[in-house]
């Protein structure tokens, strides 16, 4: 009976430590980070995936529009489940940190592998992809040397030839931001009104833009041009080609999208690893080619189709922080020159 007894307390003993054991597993697997993203679902799924399998780390993901999801962690505060914050425009960056939701990461690897130019100057937050905004135009009506700048868009040349995307996308705000940046707000104001005298019609997406531009109903556009992939994909024979502008002097506009880690991440050391592994050169490859982007470190490998429509000199002195400072001025300015 004694036997039996302690045969019983030893089963006992050994399925708590058992049971025990299996209570710590989780906090182990557990690893989780929370992104609040304004990417769409298809472009990050993928990426978010790969980080899972390597690391054991899981991903998940709210997605949202970038105004919305910045409110919602304001109000959530240190309540909130979300780590990161990724997002498309700098504009959008830098007022996520206004508000003070970001963290400072120190990190070498980040320092490494992004310019200077292409993140927060307290990083706050950091570039991983490059998009290129750029002038479109129908080869069929317009020949190559015409073309030469933003500025030239605004001579009468141009008049009745020119079609643009609305002031209100946050993609223009940035772009003017840079024109005032360098031309100053004088010199700017008036290559907008320029663009505005010759426009022909004001489209509430790049896409349209270019569809306009190849059926003839305009000449030369505004874009970003990983929309000008997507319809090249689609169809190689659409009259359609990119220019780069501004060769000789600043350069072709480019703006971001980037993350940041929040400041009431309850991970900020797994939130780090996953950033530093983004902007590493293993994922750089699919995070830019997925949506025809540039990689943020000019050594990893471009998209087949980003690389044939040829290098270009894109404007570096213009910190992407001072974006979001100057779209206010921008706003400003195109709301002045009656840009819809
Ligand atoms: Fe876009």
């Amino acid at each position: 009976m004694r036997q039996l007894l302690t045969l019983l307390t030893l089963l006992m003993l050994s399925f708590s430590l058992f049971s025990c054991q299996k209570e710590q597993e989780p906090s182990a697997k557990s690893k989780e980070l929370v992104v609040y993203t304004s990417r769409k679902e298809h472009l990050i799924k993928d990426i978010f995936k790969a980080y899972e399998e390597k690391t054991g780390v899981k991903i998940s993901y709210r997605t949202g529009d970038a105004g919305a999801l910045i409110q919602a962690l304001k109000a959530e505060g240190h309540n909130t489940t979300a780590d990161l914050f990724m997002t498309v425009d700098a504009g959008n960056l830098w007022y996520a940190k206004s508000q003070g939701l970001f963290q400072s990461v120190d990190s070498q690897k980040l320092k490494g592998a992004i310019p200077p130019h292409l993140r927060d100057p307290e990083d706050q937050w950091f570039a991983l992809s490059v998009r290129a905004r750029t002038i479109a135009f129908n080869p069929e009506n317009v020949k190559e040397d015409e073309l030469k700048s933003y500025e030239d868009l605004a001579t009468k040349k141009w008049k009745g030839r020119l079609c643009l995307r609305t002031s209100k996308k946050v993609y223009n705000q940035s772009l003017v931001a840079m024109l005032i940046h360098e031309l100053g707000e004088e010199k700017a104001k008036e290559v907008v009104a320029g663009w505005v005298d010759n426009v022909v019609e004001i489209f509430s997406n790049d896409t349209a833009v270019l569809k306009a531009i190849a059926v003839g109903q305009c000449d030369v556009g505004i874009v970003n041009t990983y929309y000008y992939g997507r319809l090249i994909k689609e169809d190689p024979k659409l009259p359609l080609k990119l220019f780069w502008p501004n060769q000789e002097s600043y350069g072709v506009h480019i703006n971001i999208s980037g993350a940041g880690i929040l400041k009431h991440s309850k991970n900020p050391k797994e939130a780090k690893k996953f950033l530093e592994w983004l902007a590493s050169e293993e994922a750089q490859k699919s995070f830019a080619q997925v949506n025809m982007e540039y990689p943020v470190d000019p050594e990893a490998p471009q998209d087949e189709l980003v690389e044939s429509w040829g290098e270009f000199k894109p404007n570096t002195s213009f910190n992407l922080s001072k974006a979001g400072v100057l779209q206010k001025k921008a706003l400003k300015l195109m709301h002045e020159v009656d840009y819809k």
